[in-house]
């Protein structure tokens, strides 16, 4: 099992578990309709998740390249209701799901492409750019920062793809000039095309979408670098419409089963936001009949449901789930000892630390806490971690606190539960197994301390 101390983290090896159910089986192709796309390695599978403080867990191949493609799109669409403002950008692309394929020849009865995420939408977004700058090199450049923003370092263009992709471009060419034909496109449709492939063509990773998607989570500011690089309104526009037509035509059944604003590209990359938490990455590119990833939709249901991510999982979060923490050197509380005994002790509450924690506890808010619990861990040798203020604790929640109870425990450092409510390890009379990590979880903070203080008695014996 994972150690609190060193190597993978709890969340690492959850997440490796995922991975590795997620890697067999499932079939998929390669999208080929370009020769670059279709002469990647198959079996490349990375994962990565990026939290609302930009660190970011990385599995697998998550520093492998590969072309951001319709992960774009939402991209785009931002800096074009950035640059033009929502009134001009609704009058030419709608929101509304289509139902259909993302490369069909799609308007609604105002001749608009129905939304943002189908390549009508996508590259009538392109086209709104060119509109403020209409030098197709320039509008890339402005193009290139933005994403190179959101993902927190400087992307650049795969060649190659770029090049495949003009020379075979004729159903998008035939959308743009049809789209130039009801007057909704009115940069040059070649131009509209070209930067339109430059945006699918940028080389990113697993770790790259997380953190975009992390900077959507956060409402526009980048978790990394900690700068905004999209607009609150926008942001809040945009998973809008990633949850209604992120998705391809499967839509419907991605918000029911995932639950998380998403969108997918053929290159077999798939970002995610859960607003608010945290963003997420995966690619690998074996793609199902969608065009969807088949191991990245798989990894994202279990990311869901193991770890509850969907949005509609209603708990109230609370970001800061440490309300304080410090040592039992400022508690007065003191268990009953002989005269020798208490003289030791006395000269030891610095080393239990208390941690006070609030609010409901949920994958990311218990995330941070043992992350913090992990940094900190050569400063304490008895954690209490005090769940009086705590009202709800989800399923994930439950069972990594557990574990990192049990992994903390050992011969030179223990965790102890407060927990008086029973909200971490349930006390149910109906329930004969003891709940894991059971035997660490006490009702007040005077057994508490009375715990972390035989622990340190029996240490110091010990080493006589
Ligand atoms: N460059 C691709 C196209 O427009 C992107 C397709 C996709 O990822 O859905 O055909």
């Amino acid at each position: 099992m994972a150690s609190l101390v060193t190597g993978p983290s709890l969340v690492e090896s959850y997440l490796q578990h995922i991975h590795s159910s997620c890697y067999a089986g499932g079939g998929g192709e390669l999208a080929d309709y370009i020769p670059e796309l279709a002469q990647v390695d198959p079996n490349r599978f990375g994962l990565s998740l990026a939290l609302h403080d930009g660190y970011v867990y990385s599995i697998a191949d998550a520093d492998i390249g590969f072309t951001i493609q319709s992960v774009s799109k939402p991209l785009t669409y931002a800096l074009a209701l950035t640059h033009k403002g929502f009134d001009a950008v609704d009058e030419r692309i709608g929101v509304e799901p289509s139902g259909e394929a993302f490369n069909e020849i799609s308007v609604d009865s105002r001749r608009r492409p129905r939304n943002p995420m189908i390549n009508a939408g996508a590259i009538l977004s392109a086209s709104l750019l060119l509109e403020t700058q209409p030098d197709v090199d320039k509008a890339f450049t402005e193009l290139l920062e933005f994403y190179s923003a959101c993902a927190g370092r400087q992307l650049a263009l795969d060649a190659d793809v770029y090049a495949s992709e003009m020379r075979t471009g004729a159903r998008n060419r035939a959308i743009a000039y049809m789209l130039q034909s009801f007057g909704m496109l009115r940069a040059a449709p070649e131009d509209a095309i070209d930067l339109y492939f430059r945006q699918c063509s940028l080389i990113v990773t697993t770790d790259d979408l997380a953190t975009i998607g992390g900077t959507l989570a956060n409402g526009g500011v980048n978790p990394r670098t900690g700068r905004r690089a999209v607009g609150q309104a926008v942001v809040q526009r945009v998973l809008s419409v990633m949850t209604t037509c992120g998705m391809y035509d499967g839509a419907g059944d991605w918000v029911t089963t995932v639950g998380l604003p998403a969108k997918s590209g053929v290159g077999g990359g798939i970002m995610a936001v859960l607003p608010g938490q945290l963003g997420i990455g995966v690619y690998s590119p074996l793609l199902d009949e969608h065009g969807n990833s088949v191991r990245g939709v798989s990894a994202c249901k279990r990311l869901s449901s193991d770890l509850g991510l969907h949005m509609f999982n209603v708990a109230r979060e609370s970001r800061v789930t440490i309300r304080s923490f410090y040592s039992a050197r400022e508690i007065d509380i003191v268990s009953d000892r002989s005269d020798h005994e208490r003289r030791y002790l006395n000269g030891q509450r610095d080393r239990i630390r208390i941690y006070e924690l609030q609010g409901d506890l949920t994958f990311s808010g218990t995330e941070s806490v043992l992350r913090r619990l992990r940094a900190a861990v050569a400063e304490f040798d008895v954690a209490i971690l005090d769940m009086s203020r705590v009202d709800h604790v989800d399923q994930v929640s439950r069972s990594m606190f557990s574990g990192a109870s049990e992994n903390i425990n050992g011969a030179a450092r223990t965790a102890v539960i407060v927990d008086p409510d029973g909200v971490v390890v349930r006390r149910n009379a109906h329930v004969a197994e003891p709940s894991p990590g059971a035997e660490y979880v006490v009702t007040t903070m005077r057994e508490a301390i009375t715990r972390a203080e035989d622990f340190l008695l029996k240490v110091a014996v010990d080493r006589t």
